[in-house]
């Protein structure tokens, strides 16, 4: 399945809940244990990102708004 959509983690506020790892519906995410946050977390990131259907699911759940998620605009075919 393509990609519909992508995410973005703010570094600077995810703390390594997993919250938005075990949420998402299509395995996209995992904590990155080879990273550390400037805080010292390792933090979420896309490991499935041909999945990712923009859906928002990780975004709402994160308790520290540190997801951003972009939708992938519909191309126009010509008939
Ligand atoms: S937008 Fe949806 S599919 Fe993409 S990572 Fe977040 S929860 Fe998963
Ligand atoms: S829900 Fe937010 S704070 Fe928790 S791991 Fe995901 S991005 Fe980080």
């Amino acid at each position: 399945m393509p990609a519909k959509g992508y995410i973005e983690v703010n570094e600077l506020y995810c703390k390594a809940c997993e919250l938005c790892v075990t949420d998402c519906p299509f395995d996209v995410l995992a904590l990155d244990m080879d990273r550390l946050t400037p805080k010292g977390y390792h933090p979420a990131h896309m490991v499935n990102p041909e999945a990712c259907t923009g859906c928002g699911i990780c975004a709402t759940v994160c308790p520290d708004a540190a997801i951003t998620v972009y939708r992938y605009e519909r191309q126009k075919t010509e008939a």
